[in-house]
Formats: structure tokens, C-alpha cells, sequence
């Protein structure tokens, strides 16, 4: 067949599921590659994703902010080298400004359905609204629906009681005793937040968690303007820590000095709790970066103010006036903070998708989510994930990883559009021996080292990419036509 001309190349329909990071991404490079008929379909009534979400003290994004943007959208005047969430999020609204993006994006509709039939994806969403689309591309986001703990008796609570990304910013903290359940990254830096404004925080901990010191200095008045007048600045910044990042993760993937070197900057952070019994109590049982390394300079001076508890007794029930731990004390507090994390396994769902033959998402997915190379799913044509099962999220920028994903669709809709390709799908034994390698490497990454964590399927085996995010972006690129089932256009 010969190559089409620019002219009879087609024009596809793209929806792609969230208007957060990674949808945003997803949007702006089909934008680029000069693809106009996309919408993105948001569920809530702003774009922003986990950066509207999430609002609570203390939130400051622990990737240095020259990488955790798009290396394509340069920004010259992030604050810090670590920025904190709302200005992230002013970023990511910038950024659908300045390339014209929030036209294509359709605010709070939710896409509840989603089938394929003659070939396109058929989409029903919660306001009874129909569309159709050749591509659907998720970019629903990993970490979105909290994980509200099972605690007994927590309804009881006459104080204030929310989840983390559902801070509710009505209730006063100033003056009032404030409970924090979780010690991930969110209570580490809830903590280092509310230290100087609650009369009293207590920090309710299950396990203790290694910290990695993060020092964060402002950028100069001179770094921004000469960041502003030579763009490619930032891009070389940008390189730059991409390449310290691949460090620190081929540090978590191999055993070696490197992660001999992280891990004793851990334990060499911990000495700074002077009081022996209490840095004993903040001292984990398992290896750093066994679960998400957390990164704080605030934490340990926070925990270790007079005004704030650290709390090891397990949590028996909560009360009326606050929370009674195992050994009979009654904790009273005003505000309790559930800091306990997300259901990291629901990725689109609850949205139902419905692939070939009539096969459900629930139904693939009954033994745990999986997808070839992070990004297809074997029986789903056409249904693309960013953020999907076994990306390398651990403690790398996820707009990195965002953006090899959006560039490796783009391939596949570039096909779709030279009339190679009408549908694909990796083949069924591709994804199980890419999930069989897999498998094979987790013993060697730190997350097999013995510890609990959102990093382990229902199994107990770890189930992110277990080698360096410099092979996923490499994999990526690398298409084997025999891992797919391809339909071809029919011949004319
Ligand atoms: P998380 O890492 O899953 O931590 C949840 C915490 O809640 C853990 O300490 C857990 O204890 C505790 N917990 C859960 N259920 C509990 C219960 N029933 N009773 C007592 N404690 C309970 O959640 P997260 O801190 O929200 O962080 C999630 C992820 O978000 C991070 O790993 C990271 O990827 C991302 N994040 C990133 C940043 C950033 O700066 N880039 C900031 C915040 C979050 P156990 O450890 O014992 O299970």
C-alpha cells in the first residue's frame, strides 16, 4: 500500500478520561501533533486532578519542580527548588491556558460506560450524555479515591473528621488539638504543617517511615530572569535532575552502594530526634525505600515540638471527644486528619468498560489489574492508560513518565491516521510475559524487602515497573508489531 498523502491521512476522535496532570499531558501533545478533534472529559467542576484535590498543610510536591513539569512547557518561575500545591496546580491551569486546551475540556462529566462496538469506543456518561470516539485514553490518576479506614466507632466523632485530599478548610485549626492517622508522605508533611498553628497535633503512627532530608532553597530574582530570557535553561534543568532521578531509581530497582548511600542518608537523617526513646519509636523495622521514601526537612523538628505526640499504641476505636488506643487512654482531640492513603488499585474504576466479546474490565482485571508496558490492556482496542497498572510512579516525576506514555499513544494514533491500523491491542501472551518478566525482577527491587505498602498487589508482590523509568521510556518507544493484534483497515 503506499503511504497516504497528507490529505487522505484521517482524522480521529480522542476522548481521554480526567483533566489532571497526565490528562492535561495527553491534551497537549495531541495538540501538538496537530490533532484538534479530542475532548477531555473531567468529572469534577475543575482541572487539576490530585493538585485540586489535594490542599492540605504542608503539601509541597517532593520531585524538584524543574522536573516535575512538562519538559515541553517550561516554567522560569517556580518559587522553589520544591513547590508547593497550589502553585502546582496555578502550573497545570497555566499550562491549559497557554496551549489552548480548556476548550477541549468538558467540565464535571463523568463517563460511567464505556464499550466497544463497530469498532469505536460508544461512552455514556452520568448525565445521561452519549459520545463516541476511535481512541478512549485514561488518564484517571493512581491515587484518587481515598482510603477511609475501617475504624470503629469513627462516625461517633462530634470533631471534624475528613480525608486528606478532602481537607476541609472551614474548620478552624488554630488553637485546636488535631489528630493525624497515617505517617506516607501526606502525614509526614501535615505534620510539618500544622506545627505553630494547632494548640497540640498527635500523630497516630501504625509503622514508622524512613525520611530523606529535602532541603528547599528559593530561586533567585537572577535564576528566573535568566530562566524567563534563555528557555532552554530549563530544559537543561530539567535533564539534569532526570538524570539524578534515574540515579535514585536504579538505586530502589538494583541492590548496591547507591542504595547503600540512600539509605544511610536516612538513618543519619533520624539522628536528628535527639530524644533516644522517641527517635527508637520513629525508627522503622524494615529497609528505606521499602515503601515511598518520604522526603521532609520539617517532620523530625515538627514531631519532636512540645506541643506534638507522637502516638505507637494501635488505635482501638474512636469516641465521641476523640480516639482511645489499645492500651485505655482516650486521646481528646478536635480535628482528626485521615492521612491513611488511596485505593491504588482502582485506576478507571468504577467505570465500567466493556472490551471484545463482551468482556468486562472487572472480569479481565479479577486477578489484579495488569497492562502490557503500562499502557494497553490485551482485549480493549483502541483503550489507552496513562498512569496505568506497573508504571514506575515510586519517587520519580510522574510527568516524565506521563509524557513517554502520551508520546508512545501518539504512535499508535499516527498509524491509525496513515490508514495502518484501524484497532490494537497487545496480544494476550505478550501481556502475560511482560507481567511474567515482571515478576521476575521484583526480587531484586527494595519494595521485596519485607514491608507493607500501596506498592504490593492482593498477592503481596510489588506491582510497579521493577527496572529503571530510563527502560520504561525506552520499552516505550520500541514497538514489536508481533506483541499486538492489529486490525488493518480494509483494503479499497
Ligand atoms: P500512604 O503512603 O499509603 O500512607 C498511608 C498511611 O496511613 C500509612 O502510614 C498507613 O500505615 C496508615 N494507615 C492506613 N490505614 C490505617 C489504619 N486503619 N490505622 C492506622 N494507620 C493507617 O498514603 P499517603 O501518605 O497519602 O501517600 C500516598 C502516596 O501519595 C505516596 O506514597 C506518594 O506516592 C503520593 N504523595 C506524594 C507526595 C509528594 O510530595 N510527591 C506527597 C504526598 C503523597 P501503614 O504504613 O502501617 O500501612
Amino acid at each position: 500500500m503506499s503511504t497516504p498523502t497528507p490529505a487522505e491521512r484521517r482524522t480521529p476522535t480522542v476522548a481521554v478520561i480526567g483533566a489532571g496532570m497526565s490528562g492535561l499531558c495527553m491534551a497537549a501533545k495531541l495538540k501538538r501533533a496537530g490533532i484538534e478533534d479530542f475532548t477531555v472529559y473531567e468529572k469534577a467542576a475543575d482541572l487539576g486532578g490530585t493538585w485540586r484535590d489535594n490542599t492540605y498543610p504542608g503539601l509541597t510536591c517532593d520531585v524538584p519542580s524543574r522536573f516535575y513539569q512538562f519538559r515541553f512547557a517550561p516554567n522560569p518561575d517556580w518559587s522553589r527548588w520544591f513547590s508547593a500545591g497550589p502553585e502546582i496546580w496555578r502550573y497545570f491551569d497555566k499550562v491549559a491556558d497557554d496551549l489552548d486546551l480548556r476548550r477541549h475540556v468538558r467540565l464535571s462529566s463523568e463517563l460511567v460506560d464505556g464499550r466497544w462496538a463497530d469498532g469505536r469506543w460508544q461512552l455514556r456518561f452520568a448525565d445521561g450524555a452519549e459520545a463516541s470516539a476511535d481512541f478512549l485514553i485514561s488518564a484517571c490518576g493512581i491515587l484518587r479515591i481515598p482510603n477511609v479506614p475501617a475504624i470503629a466507632g469513627l462516625d461517633s466523632f462530634t470533631g471534624a473528621v475528613f480525608h486528606s485530599a478532602r481537607w476541609d478548610h472551614s474548620v478552624p485549626l488554630a488553637g485546636r488539638r488535631v489528630a493525624v492517622i497515617g505517617t506516607g508522605s501526606t502525614g509526614a508533611q501535615i505534620v510539618g504543617g500544622l506545627a505553630g498553628v494547632a494548640s497540640e497535633v498527635r500523630l497516630f503512627q501504625r509503622s514508622a517511615q524512613w525520611i530523606l532530608p529535602m532541603f528547599n532553597p528559593r530561586y533567585s530574582r537572577l535564576t528566573k530572569l535568566l530562566h524567563r530570557r534563555f528557555p532552554q535553561l530549563d530544559v537543561r534543568g530539567y535533564d539534569k535532575i532526570r538524570a539524578r532521578a534515574e540515579w535514585i531509581g536504579s538505586a530502589v530497582t538494583s541492590p548496591g552502594p547507591k542504595r547503600t548511600l540512600l539509605q544511610t542518608i536516612c538513618r543519619l537523617h533520624l539522628r536528628r530526634v535527639r530524644d533516644p526513646e522517641l527517635r527508637a519509636a520513629l525508627t522503622p523495622d524494615y529497609q528505606p525505600m521499602c515503601k515511598r521514601l518520604v522526603a521532609s526537612s520539617a517532620f523530625y523538628p515538627a514531631i519532636q515540638r512540645a506541643d506534638n505526640h507522637l502516638v505507637t499504641d494501635p488505635i482501638d476505636r474512636v469516641e465521641p471527644t476523640g480516639i482511645r488506643t489499645a492500651d485505655g487512654t482516650l486521646h481528646e482531640v478536635d480535628v482528626i486528619a485521615l492521612a491513611t492513603g488511596f485505593d491504588a488499585h482502582a485506576f478507571m474504576r468504577p467505570l465500567a468498560l466493556t472490551g471484545v466479546d463482551g468482556v468486562t474490565l472487572d472480569e479481565a482485571w479479577a486477578g489484579g489489574p495488569r497492562a502490557f508496558m503500562t499502557v494497553a490492556l490485551p482485549g480493549f482496542p483502541n483503550l489507552f492508560t496513562l498512569m496505568g497498572p506497573h508504571s514506575p510512579v515510586g519517587n520519580y516525576s510522574l510527568t516524565e513518565i506521563a509524557e513517554s506514555q502520551a508520546d508512545h499513544i501518539l504512535g499508535w494514533i499516527d498509524r491509525w491516521q496513515s490508514r495502518d491500523i484501524d484497532a490494537v491491542a497487545p496480544t494476550e501472551e505478550a501481556t502475560a510475559r511482560f507481567n511474567a518478566e515482571m515478576r521476575a525482577a521484583m526480587p531484586g527491587t527494595v519494595w521485596a524487602t519485607g514491608c507493607q505498602s500501596w506498592y504490593l498487589g492482593a498477592d503481596g508482590l510489588p506491582e510497579l515497573w521493577p527496572w529503571t523509568p530510563d527502560l520504561h521510556r525506552a520499552r516505550l518507544r520500541q514497538v514489536e508489531p508481533a506483541d499486538y493484534e492489529i486490525t488493518a483497515p480494509a483494503a479499497t
